[in-house]
């Protein structure tokens, strides 16, 4: 199937529950794929309990390693390394090491191995809900962000291909950096999830500007709305600047904690909430969207 609509689902930083709002939505959205790409920082597995499939191994960068018994303790290593990521013992920190080769292509002894290590997982799932699912964990320390979120946008792909299924609804990673360029780079749609404050304004302007230089159709949800009315009218009236959809403004609810709590969306703990209904409007707001894309 080459006609599959990707959206994702994007916040211009942290805690403005952009997860709880994806979870709520992959929830609805019943013949898609689901993607986590916060590879920092998964956590849409938690609301989804999925059964893993398939690990797939994520190799990254290369890494120094000095083997002792060929190292005759000369210092090069040290004093090229502008890292210091090498130990007086010449012991080299994996957490320190940025890769850069100057000890393997210095050392005189060639004392130092230099390759590609593992720096992640990609996990291949069946959500409880019985959907695909994808989700991936970087190792503590380890870079290439950007690339293991390819990795996980082509397995979700490829599950929607091979069930033949339209739609990969993506959670993105927060903020405007490399993982989020990546999430968004050549998806159909982003929904910014943003709060009413001043800050949640501002985010939501860099994220809205992102998606439309990458050609992505914009849509945005207010979350926690009622605790500042005034802000999310001003930003339902940005949006209408932007030519950005508004799908709605979503209360304060103490039942969405409650559901991140107990590892799922407030739609599973409290269907008749405010929240849960509006929820419900949003999403159906968001299919039309994907229909006329
Ligand atoms: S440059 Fe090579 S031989 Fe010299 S201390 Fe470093 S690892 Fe050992
Ligand atoms: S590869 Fe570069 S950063 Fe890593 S230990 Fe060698 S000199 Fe230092």
């Amino acid at each position: 199937m080459n006609s599959i609509k990707e959206v994702v689902v994007v916040s211009g930083k942290g805690g403005t529950g952009k997860t709880s709002v994806a979870g709520a939505l992959v929830r609805l959205l019943t013949n898609r794929v689901a993607a986590d790409c916060d590879v920092d920082a998964a956590n849409l597995h938690m609301l989804l309990n999925p059964v893993v499939i398939e690990e797939k191994e994520f190799v990254g960068g290369k890494k120094a390693v000095i083997d002792a018994s060929r190292c005759t303790g000369c210092g090069t290593c040290r004093e090229v390394c502008r890292f210091q990521a090498i130990s007086p013992d010449y012991h080299v920190n994996q957490y320190q090491c940025e890769g850069c080769g100057a000890c393997y292509f210095l050392c005189p002894a060639g004392a130092v191995d230099f390759s590609s290590s593992l720096a992640g997982t990609c996990y291949v799932c069946r959500d409880k809900y019985s959907k695909p699912f994808v989700y991936a964990e970087l190792l503590p320390g380890e870079e290439n962000s950007g690339k293991l979120v390819t990795m996980v946008r082509n397995e979700a792909r490829a599950m929607a291909e091979k069930n033949d299924i339209p739609l990969v609804v993506i959670d993105g990673p927060p903020g405007i950096g490399c993982p989020v360029i990546s999430s968004m780079t050549g998806v159909h749609a982003a929904v910014a999830v943003t709060e009413p404050t001043i800050a949640g304004i501002h985010d939501l302007e860099r994220i809205i500007d992102l998606a439309q230089f990458f050609k992505c159709k914009t849509a945005v949800i207010v979350n926690k709305g009622d605790i500042n009315p005034d802000y999310s009218k001003r930003i339902e009236e940005y949006c209408a600047t932007k030519g950005s959809n508004f799908l709605g403004t979503i209360p304060y609810e103490s039942k969405i904690t409650e559901a991140q709590v107990q590892a799922t969306t407030i739609l599973d703990i409290a269907p008749d909430s405010p929240a849960s209904e509006i929820i419900r409007v949003i999403h159906n707001k968001l299919l039309t969207i994907l229909e006329e894309l």
